[in-house]
C-alpha cells in the first residue's frame, strides 16, 4: 500500500486524480458517472491559505474532469456560525475565480433527513440511544486490549426510538443522552467503538434557530451530506483518514441515495505563520492585527489586502501539489509566487518613500522636461507614460553616503550614478542641518546622457530612483515583516501569542510618489515600486489619502540594488 502511495504521488498529475480515473474508468465504481465533488468549510471563520488549497484541490479536481463542485457550509454545531462569514467564504471563493452556480448548500438543510437515517439505524438495531455522561463515556472506552462499555447497548429497539424522538422532542436536559452507532467496542479503531452520533446540546443555530436541540456529530452528517447532494469523491485532510471507515459505515447502513468515495490528502502548513481559525480569530480578537484582512494575516480577505492575486494563489496551490504526508511549505514561495505573477504584470513606477531632496545645481532653475517611459517593460502593450525632470528630485535617504562604504555604488561625493530613465549626475556634496543630519545633497547633470546613456561608454554602475519635486504626490507605505517571529510559533507547547513580531507592520509617511500612481489609482490593482517591491493601494487608500501595502519585497536587497544598472 506504501510503495503504491508513493508511486501514485510520483507520477505525474497526483494520486487522487489516478484515483478518480480509476473510479469513472471502464469497471469502476462511478462508470459513466459525472464526476461531483464539494468544498465543506465550516462558517466559523474567515477562510485561510490552507483552505485555498482545499479549494484548489476540490474545484480544480471537478474542473480537470468536466464535473461539478458543490458549496457547502458545514454548518452542523452551531456554537459560533456567523452570517458574516458565510458571505466572506463566497466572497473568498469567487475571488479566486471558482464557481458553484447554484449548488449553494447548508448543511443544516438536511437535519431532517439525518434525523430520519438514524432513525433507519436504530430501527436495524444499529443505533441506541445511551446514558452515559461524557465523563462516563471516557472512563468507559477501553484501551487497546480492553474493549469500550457501554450498559445501554442492548436496549431494545423500541425503547431506543421512544427515548430518540423524547430527546428531539427536548425532553431530557443536555447531555443527558446521546444517540451512539452500534458498531465495534472492541474496535482498534477508536472512532469505530460505538461512536456518539447525536448530542443534546440546546444552542441557537444560525439557520434553523431553536428548532433543534439534538444535532448529529459530524461523522455521522458528513457522508449523508455528500451522499444527499450525489457527491462521487469526498476530498478532505489526512485528519479523517481514521474517520473514513465510519464514513463508509453510515453510507452502508442507511438507505442514502448515492455512495460517495471519500480521498484524503495532506494538509497545507506554512511556517512563520498559523493556520488555525481558532488563532487567526483570537489575533483578530485580541486586537494584535487590524482584522481578519490585515494584511499581515493569511486569510484570503488577508492575503488579497496585501496585493495577492488569485492567479498568484491559485499557482501556489497547483505547484505545491497534493500528497499523502503532511509537511511545512516555506512562506517564502508563496511569496516567489506572488512576484513572478507581479513581475509579468504589474506596472512600474518610481516612489521614494525615505525621501530626501537631490538638487541638480547646474540644471536651470524653473525648467521642466519630460522622459516617456514604458509601464511595464514586460509588457509593451500596456503603454508609456511621461514622467517630469526638473532640478530638484527626491531619493532615498539611503542612496547618498557622506563616505563610501565598500560595495557602494550609489551616491557619495565624487560619484556618478544614473537617475533611472533621466540623467548620469556626479555628487557634489551635501547640506546638514545643526544636529549633523543630511537634509539635502547635490550633484550635477551631464547633459550628454539623456535618458540615462553614457555616449562615451563610461561605465556608471549605481541605478536609482527618484521622484521630480515638482511634481509628485504623497502617499502612506505600509511595509511589513512575518507576523511572528518563530519559523513555527505554534508547535509542541509554545503559546503563538509569545512570538509575535513588534516589527510586522511599519509605517511610512511622507513618501513621494510620481504623479502618475496617484491618477491611475484604481485601475491598476499593483505596482512595481522600482527598487522596493511589488504595492497595491489598500483599501483605505483615497485619492487624498494614498495608502500603499508592500506585497512583497524584491529578490536579494542590497545586492541586487548595488549593482543595478
Ligand atoms: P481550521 O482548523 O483552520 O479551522 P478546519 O479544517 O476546521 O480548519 P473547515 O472550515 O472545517 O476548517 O475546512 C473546510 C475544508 O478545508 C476541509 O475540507 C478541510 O479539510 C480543508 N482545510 C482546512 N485547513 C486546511 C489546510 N491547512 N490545508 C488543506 N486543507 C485544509
Ligand atoms: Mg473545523
Amino acid at each position: 500500500m506504501a510503495e503504491e502511495m508513493k508511486a501514485a504521488e510520483n507520477a505525474a498529475g497526483n494520486f487522487i486524480e489516478d484515483f478518480i480515473r480509476e473510479d469513472i474508468a471502464e469497471g469502476g465504481q462511478y462508470e459513466g458517472k459525472t464526476v461531483h465533488t464539494r468544498f465543506p468549510p465550516e462558517p466559523n471563520g474567515y477562510l485561510h491559505i490552507g483552505h485555498a488549497k482545499a479549494i484548489c484541490v476540490d474545484f480544480g479536481m471537478a474542473e480537470k474532469f468536466g464535473g461539478m463542485c458543490n458549496l457547502r457550509m458545514d454548518d452542523t454545531n452551531p456554537t459560533k456560525e456567523d452570517v458574516e462569514y458565510v458571505d466572506a467564504i463566497k466572497e473568498d471563493i469567487a475571488w479566486l475565480g471558482f464557481h458553484w452556480d447554484d449548488r449553494f448548500f447548508f448543511a443544516s438543510e438536511y437535519f431532517e433527513q439525518m434525523y430520519e437515517y438514524a432513525v433507519e439505524l436504530i430501527r436495524k438495531g444499529l443505533a441506541y440511544v445511551c446514558e452515559l455522561t461524557p465523563e462516563q463515556m471516557k472512563e468507559n472506552r477501553g484501551d487497546l486490549f480492553r474493549p469500550a462499555v457501554s450498559p445501554y447497548r442492548d436496549r431494545p429497539i423500541e425503547e431506543s426510538l421512544d427515548l430518540f424522538r423524547r430527546m428531539k422532542n427536548g425532553e431530557f436536559e443536555d447531555g443527558k443522552m446521546t444517540l451512539r452507532a452500534k458498531i465495534d467496542l472492541s474496535s482498534g479503531n477508536f472512532n469505530m467503538r460505538d461512536p456518539v452520533i447525536y448530542r443534546i446540546n440546546r444552542l441557537h443555530h444560525h439557520r434553523t434557530g431553536d428548532q433543534w436541540c439534538i444535532y448529529p456529530m459530524y461523522d455521522f452528517a458528513h457522508p449523508l451530506e455528500d451522499a444527499l447532494e450525489g457527491i462521487t469523491h469526498s476530498l478532505c485532510t489526512l485528519e479523517f483518514e481514521d474517520h473514513r471507515p465510519l464514513y463508509n459505515w453510515v453510507i452502508q447502513n442507511t438507505s442514502v441515495p448515492s455512495i460517495p468515495r471519500q480521498i484524503e490528502f495532506a494538509r497545507l502548513g506554512i511556517n512563520n505563520t498559523v493556520m488555525s481559525k481558532r488563532k487567526l480569530r483570537l489575533l483578530v480578537e485580541e486586537k494584535y492585527v487590524d482584522g481578519w484582512d490585515d494584511p499581515r494575516m493569511p486569510t484570503l480577505c488577508g492575503l488579497r489586502r496585501r496585493g495577492y492575486t488569485p492567479a498568484s494563489i491559485r499557482n501556489f496551490c497547483e505547484r505545491i501539489g497534493v500528497a499523502k504526508t503532511n509537511s511545512v511549505v516555506e512562506y517564502s514561495f508563496l511569496e516567489h509566487c506572488l512576484r513572478e505573477d507581479l513581475n509579468l504584470n504589474a506596472q512600474r513606477v518610481m516612489t521614494v518613500i525615505n525621501p530626501i531632496k537631490l538638487v541638480i545645481t547646474n540644471y536651470p532653475e524653473g525648467q521642466s522636461e519630460n522622459f516617456t517611459i514604458e509601464n511595464n517593460p514586460n509588457r509593451p502593450e500596456d503603454g508609456t507614460r511621461t514622467i517630469t525632470f526638473s532640478r530638484e528630485c527626491f531619493i532615498e535617504a539611503e542612496d547618498f553616503l557622506e563616505e563610501k562604504i565598500k560595495g557602494y555604488n550609489r551616491l557619495y561625493p565624487g560619484n556618478e550614478v544614473r537617475l533611472k530613465s533621466a540623467y548620469i549626475v556626479k555628487c557634489t556634496g551635501c547640506k546638514k542641518d545643526e544636529n549633523g543630519q543630511v537634509v539635502e545633497v547635490y550633484a550635477e547633470y551631464d547633459p550628454a546622457t539623456r535618458g540615462g546613456d553614457t555616449p562615451d561608454g563610461r561605465k556608471v554602475r549605481g541605478t536609482i530612483h527618484w521622484v521630480d519635486a515638482e511634481n509628485y504626490v504623497e502617499a502612506e507605505v505600509r511595509l511589513y515583516e512575518n507576523l511572528f517571529t518563530d519559523p513555527e510559533p505554534d508547535t509542541g507547547d509554545k503559546n503563538f501569542l509569545d512570538y509575535i513580531n513588534p516589527n510586522s507592520l511599519k509605517v511610512m509617511t511622507g513618501c513621494k510618489a510620481e504623479r502618475f500612481v496617484g491618477e491611475v489609482h484604481g485601475d491598476h490593482p499593483s505596482y512595481q515600486f522600482m527598487r522596493l517591491g511589488y504595492f497595491c493601494p489598500d483599501k483605505d487608500s483615497t485619492k487624498d489619502h494614498l495608502i500603499f501595502n508592500r506585497s512583497v519585497s524584491l529578490k536579494d536587497g542590497f545586492k541586487r540594488q548595488a549593482n543595478s544598472k
